[in-house]
């Protein structure tokens, strides 16, 4: 007896991490799938920030959410989006209360680290021509040579036309690629850090072999630069106006024999915004102005027109606000943000770089976090113990599976998300999101069980009441 009332007592008074799969309902099994499959579909289709806000777009117009215009009169569940910039998008659904009692807001980014051509990428050496790159966001160097890439993006011409490049994403394309050097002459290099061995100016990609048969210098380049006109009708000056960027050429694949994980380039954090834009898409009539919010820059900073730094967030509830006679300040005084953002996954492979007490796991649903940061927080929002308890109830009451995460050891190292750019403007937010293994790697890990906790939180959010 005394035996049972102990372990009782553990039950009741320690806090014990559950795998998801131990406690989901039966029931949402072929929802977990079915939602897995659309988000490997967006994925596949969304390889850059373009790619997602346009795939965003399309999915809104789908569902009945129509272009916000200036003025527009709205009325209680309208559904709205900003169509006025290609690299973030912002969907509203009209809530039943006032603007005055605040809005309901899931913000995540679309941008995820890759290899951007250079202003003046093109170049040639000893017969062979490159693209030069310089890297975007936080990427091991080493783990993008040797591995096919695809050219995402677009070029702007001098007359204002804008040329949409895919070289890579059908199975019939090239690809292109970043060499490495051979194990046989690496001696010199395997001394070296991974830090020192690998330099951003040798991320260069190579894209032909072939000679122009005119005889001259610069052959190969030729031959490039004149396929590349044929193509796409671009001289060399208009890269000075393009936005190319080399992302792995690997579509989204199960992961595991038991099928339960995903891999693919960009979940970090394509899976959030994905999660809340099916979450906002479903939302009907919410008592709260339901936002979600898919901004781009992140990972270099939030900065820029597209990014959460931005007025463009402001400007847009500002008109919502100014159409209901409300202050936007009064508006965001009163709202409740989920900051959707991948979280590091747990890896008993690399235990050092985790307080495996504190961080949250691959498969045991939504990871929260109350901060983020480096070096003793630096950087982070720090949401209050009282939004942490908004947090949970709403989690909760949904019974979304939940778990806490930590960003790795203390004093290791760290990182942030777009949620000190919405506490700046003293709306009430926390990190919720879904844990990543090998986050900022060519092909990530999540789980599809977390995918599913995580849009269960988004919809829950939009919908409270
Ligand atoms: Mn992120
Ligand atoms: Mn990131």
């Amino acid at each position: 007896m005394k035996k049972e009332e102990r372990t009782e007592r553990c039950k009741r008074l320690f806090y014990t991490p559950k795998s998801a799969f131990d406690v989901i309902d039966t029931s949402d099994a072929d929802a977990v799938e079915t939602l897995s499959s659309s988000y490997k579909d967006f994925l596949d289709g969304s390889k850059t920030e373009r790619e997602c806000v346009e795939n965003a777009r399309v999915m809104a117009e789908q569902w009945g959410f129509r272009p916000y215009r200036r003025g527009m009169e709205l009325s209680p569940g309208d559904k709205v989006y900003t169509d006025d910039n290609n690299k973030d998008i912002m969907l509203a659904v009209i809530g039943k209360n006032s603007l005055d009692e605040g809005l309901r807001v899931m913000a995540a980014h679309c941008d995820s680290p890759r290899l951007d051509l250079k202003p003046n990428p093109l170049y040639e050496d000893e017969g062979q021509a490159f693209f030069k790159t310089h890297y975007y966001g936080g990427v091991k160097k080493y783990q993008w040579l040797a591995t096919p890439l695809e050219l995402h993006g677009v070029i702007t011409k001098k007359d204002g036309t804008v040329i949409e490049v895919q070289v890579g994403n059908d199975p019939y394309d090239p690809v292109l690629v970043i060499n490495d050097l051979l194990p046989h002459l690496s001696a010199e290099i395997s001394k070296k850090t991974i830090g020192e061995g690998f330099s951003g100016e040798g991320l260069n990609a190579l894209v032909g072999i072939k000679p122009d048969p005119d005889e001259g210098d610069n052959r190969v380049k030729l031959a490039v630069m004149q396929w590349l006109h044929d193509k796409y009708g671009v001289v060399e000056e208009d890269f000075l106006a393009a936005e190319l960027s080399l992302v792995p050429a690997q579509n989204a694949r199960d992961v595991g024999f038991d099928r339960s994980m995903i891999g693919a380039y960009g979940h970090d954090d394509r899976c959030c915004s994905f999660a809340g834009l099916q979450a906002i898409l479903e939302t009907e009539n919410p008592q709260y102005t339901a936002v979600c919010v898919i901004v781009d820059k992140e990972e270099i900073g939030s900065e820029g027109v597209s990014g959460m730094k931005s007025m463009r967030f402001d400007t847009f509830i500002g008109d919502l606000c100014r159409s209901q006679d409300v202050e936007l300040r009064h508006c965001y005084a009163k709202s409740l943000c989920l900051s959707g953002d991948v979280c590091n996954a747990y890896d008993p492979n690399y235990a050092d770089a985790h307080d495996k007490r504190n961080n949250a796991k691959i498969g045991y649903g939504l990871g929260v976090f109350k901060y983020t940061g480096r070096g003793g927080k630096s950087g982070s929002s720090d949401a209050s113990c009282e939004t942490m308890t908004r947090a949970r109830r709403l989690l909760d009451k949904a019974k979304v599976k939940w778990q806490v995460g930590e960003m790795g050891k203390v004093d290791l190292g760290g990182g942030g998300t777009v949620a000190v750019f919405l506490a700046q403007r003293n709306i009430e937010v926390v990190d919720v999101g879904i844990p990543v293994l090998s986050m900022h790697a060519p092909f990530e890990v999540i789980a599809k069980i977390d995918l599913f906790m995580c849009y269960k939180a988004y919809y829950a959010l939009f919908n409270e009441i």
